[in-house]
């Protein structure tokens, strides 16, 4: 197994969750779901004000280019087009459903082959996206036309608390695998390995049995960030992904477990994207769980259900690294949404911001060998530039720099902000 540079070890905090077998949140009355849940253009409305809907019914169509389709979680009746809190803190269009609780169901049309054509379509009609996070619509990134040997399951789930992925995998493996084979087919892959690390063992024993001729488990040492693509791809193949260049470029595409059983489920049960496991935890949470949650649910239900502490140290939507710190429980969850994490105050344990002492350590901690302490600086006196020359662009977000520093300071903000002026400046 190769060992990518860099990375931390920091603690797992799974004990909260690990134990807990995958239940369901109980239905809400009403649902406000996103019609931006992805990478790309925002779905467009499909549904008025006034019109019944039922669950698993299309509500938001995919737009022109990038985009992904939306559907509906509940059955009952729109109340209309609104502005509501995305995860990021902006306004986005949302569609507001009031829950009738009669739960009438619409499925997708049986599928009649399993040709690429047909596996690759039914994956973009049921509106299947990137779950571990990023949200990019699946059919797109399959899409290679032979392009890759090696489809990539990624079940590193090295984010400290979130066990989703996990429980999934314990419970489901034989649906997330032939999931798995689903997306073989609609990129042209021969070969199928999924990636764990090794502090999974139940889902390793569950896995490894199912695994037929060409498909295998590579159980990998635990260190964050092990599932970021580009670190899982070499840890699992060898291969380095160059600056600039896609896993595709190397012949690797790499799916998220819960992304693998959304394909199973459209694909084999008829059933589009609208609802996720999720994972609730922290130390600030009376019951922590593993849970079927509808897109579209509010933060503060789940809150509520789980005895979530609102007055706690720090709320989190997704893990504690790459998550986003949550000011409103009046967000809505979506296709990307894996946790919902209250921090107790010794946990957040915000620290305050001083000086650098130039001990190094956040160069060292890095996995994609940047120089964190040297594009803050640049950011700081505006050198955007100079920010570039040090690979600004090349940071995954992971958060090694920031957890690392004895000094607290943010680096992983300032890197993700000069990327981004990197970016929408052309510099
Ligand atoms: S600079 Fe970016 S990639 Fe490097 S440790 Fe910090 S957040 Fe991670
Ligand atoms: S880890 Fe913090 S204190 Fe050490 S060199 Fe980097 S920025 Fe400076």
């Amino acid at each position: 197994m190769a060992r990518f540079a860099g990375g931390i070890h920091p603690a797992g905090c799974k004990q909260y969750s690990r134990g807990c077998a995958i239940g369901r949140m109980p239905p809400v009355r009403e649902v406000w779901v996103p019609l931006s849940q992805h990478i790309g253009a925002p779905a467009l409305p499909a549904v008025q004000a006034g019109e019944r809907v039922l669950r698993g019914q299309l509500i938001g169509r995919a737009a022109e280019g990038l985009s992904a389709n939306v559907f509906s979680p509940v059955a009952g009746t729109v109340q209309g087009i609104v502005t509501h809190i995305s995860p990021a803190g902006k306004k986005k269009e949302h569609i507001h459903i009031l829950n009738d609780f009669s739960d009438e169901h619409v499925a997708l049309a049986p599928l009649c082959d399993r040709t690429r054509e047909s596996v690759l379509g039914r994956i973009a009609e049921a509106g299947i996206v990137g779950m571990g996070g990023a949200g990019f619509p699946t059919a797109a990134k399959l899409n290679v036309r032979g392009r890759a040997d090696i489809l990539l399951v990624n079940a590193a789930e090295c984010e400290p608390y979130i066990t989703c992925d996990d429980r999934l995998l314990c419970e489901h493996a034989e649906q997330v695998l032939r999931g798995a084979r689903l997306a073989c087919i609609a990129c042209g892959a021969s070969r199928l390995l999924i990636g764990v690390e090794k502090n999974k063992p139940e889902a390793i024993a569950a896995l490894a049995p199912l695994c037929a001729a060409g498909e295998e488990v590579k159980p990998l040492r635990t260190r964050y960030p092990q599932g970021a693509e580009k670190q899982l791809i070499y840890g699992c193949t060898g291969r380095v992904v160059p600056e600039g260049k896609l896993p595709a470029d190397v012949g690797v595409l790499v799916v998220n477990v819960h992304t693998a059983y959304a394909i199973w489920a459209a694909v084999e049960q008829n059933e589009p994207c609208y609802e996720r496991v999720m994972t609730i935890s922290g130390g600030a949470v009376d019951r922590p769980a593993n849970l079927w949650v509808k897109n579209g649910t509010r933060l503060r239900e789940i809150a509520e259900f789980c005895g979530g502490h609102e007055e706690c140290g720090r709320i989190v939507c997704g893990g504690p690294m790459m998550g986003e710190a949550v000011f409103s429980l009046k967000i809505c969850t979506a296709k990307t949404t894996s946790a919902l994490l209250f921090l107790s105050e010794k946990e957040a344990d915000a620290q305050e911001s001083s000086v650098c002492i130039g001990c190094g350590k956040c160069v060292q901690a890095c996995p994609m060998g940047l120089s964190p302490v040297f594009i803050e600086e640049a950011l700081l006196a505006k050198k955007y530039g100079e920010a570039k020359r040090f690979g600004a662009a090349s940071c995954i977000g992971c958060g090694c720099c920031t957890y690392v520093c004895p000094a607290g300071r943010r680096l992983a903000q300032s890197v993700t902000l000069a990327k981004k002026i990197i970016r929408e400046r052309g510099v």
